[in-house]
């Protein structure tokens, strides 16, 4: 791998694929230019996709080869990926989410976003510095977290969708993690999903190329008793995320290390839906709640014909994935965080039971599944009993 003229130094918290997307820019080429300089592709010709695995894990051979070519150390680069957030993240952790092979964490894993991001259009477009006014600011790692909602810097719920095509920002519609891997005519912060209109719809002529830095949608105005209860929630997950954050936290009334949190936090989220409105009472506002309502009528909405299909049934899976949208994500982990925050195992317990009789008695497979060891904490085992 011969190393490129000239690269970037990485922008905290920066994804693999933004850095593939300012280097571009830098360097005044493709996408699909510097990830065939960097042995991010295969064959010979230039690649037509950028796997969606590599944003998650490299191995050895594509880690060292895309460093040297980018003037990078292997750290630095491994810095870039997902995986490493599963030290600190349960849902990314093979302690709690068992996978076969580190770049098959991603598959079937609705707690990590691998096919859109969430975004912060004023992180998007930079900080001021001269070089992220030229190239734009950081993709952020954290932004793929769904446990991230809001910008606590900018006081904002993150966005998700282009505002004026209305697809999710960086969609990967094919198995690619950057669409339009070839197109030399996109900024960084441009929205890169297919025109509207445009056909055919493997082979669009031109992109959206919105500005995700300058449109965004109208942020419905929160109260400020909303705003301020959502902050604290982000404020406190995003302090046990950041490196150099604390090893432990408390979690059901007794420590664990950090992952063990998120991993209860993913249970507690899927209870909190699936026995809806029995966490009702835990809501900070009662805005909060009903957005909580209005996403719960939609999940069951969800789950309702899968009652009626055969085979397999998958009528628990609407009920435990975290919610796309931003403002019902913070709403849902401020109850879930909450009621992880008893003060000692007999105070979790007691909060936690109406939700463990009722989930028993609504889906006793799910209630199952949620209790195993490789799924939450020790704690958070004794807390919901013997379910
Ligand atoms: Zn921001
Ligand atoms: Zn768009």
């Amino acid at each position: 791998m011969r190393p490129l003229p000239r690269s970037l130094d990485p922008l905290p918290d920066e994804t693999l694929t933004g850095f593939v997307l300012r280097l571009a820019h830098r360097l005044g080429t493709t996408p699909a230019e510097i990830v065939h300089r960097t042995g991010l592709s295969s064959g010979p010709g230039l690649p037509t996709r950028l796997p969606l695995s590599f944003q998650h894990h490299l191995d050895d051979v594509h880690l060292t080869g895309f460093a040297r070519a980018t003037h990078l150390s292997p750290a630095e680069v491994n810095g870039m990926l997902l995986a490493p957030l599963g030290q600190r993240y349960g849902p990314l952790n093979p302690a709690f989410t068992p996978r076969n092979t580190p770049a098959r964490m991603i598959y079937d894993n609705p707690w990590v976003l691998t096919r859109s991001t969430r975004y912060c259009p004023p992180c998007l477009a930079g900080n001021g510095t001269a070089v992220q006014d030229r190239h734009g600011g950081p993709w952020k790692r954290l932004w793929r977290l769904p446990v991230n909602f809001l910008c606590v810097r900018h006081q904002r719920l993150l966005a998700h969708r282009c505002p004026r095509c209305g697809e999710p920002a960086q969609a990967a519609r094919t198995t690619s993690v950057i669409a339009r891997l070839s197109d030399d005519a996109l900024d960084p912060w441009q929205c890169r999903s297919a025109e509207a209109r445009s056909a055919p719809a493997e082979h669009p002529a031109h992109a959206c190329g919105a500005d995700l830095t300058r449109e965004s949608a109208p942020a419905g105005e929160l109260d400020s008793a909303t705003m301020a209860a959502l902050v604290q929630v982000q404020r406190h997950l995003a302090g046990l995320l950041a490196a150099g954050g604390p090893e432990s936290t408390t979690s059901a009334g007794a420590p664990v290390p950090v992952a063990h949190y998120f991993a209860d936090l993913r249970a507690t989220v899927a209870m909190i839906f699936r026995t809806w409105p029995e966490a009702r009472p835990y809501a900070g506002t009662s805005f909060l709640a009903a957005v909580l309502d209005a996403e719960h009528a939609s999940r069951t909405a969800q789950a309702q014909p899968l009652l009626n299909t055969a085979g397999k049934k998958k009528t628990s899976k609407p009920y435990t994935a975290p919610p796309t949208d931003s403002l019902a994500t913070g709403a849902v982990l401020q109850i879930a965080t909450r009621l992880l925050r008893a003060a000692d195992p007999c105070e979790a317990r007691e909060s936690m039971t109406p939700l463990v009789h009722r989930l028993r008695d609504a889906d006793r497979a799910l209630s199952v599944y949620l209790c195993r060891a490789a799924w939450i904490s020790t704690p958070m085992r004794t807390a919901v009993g013997d379910c």
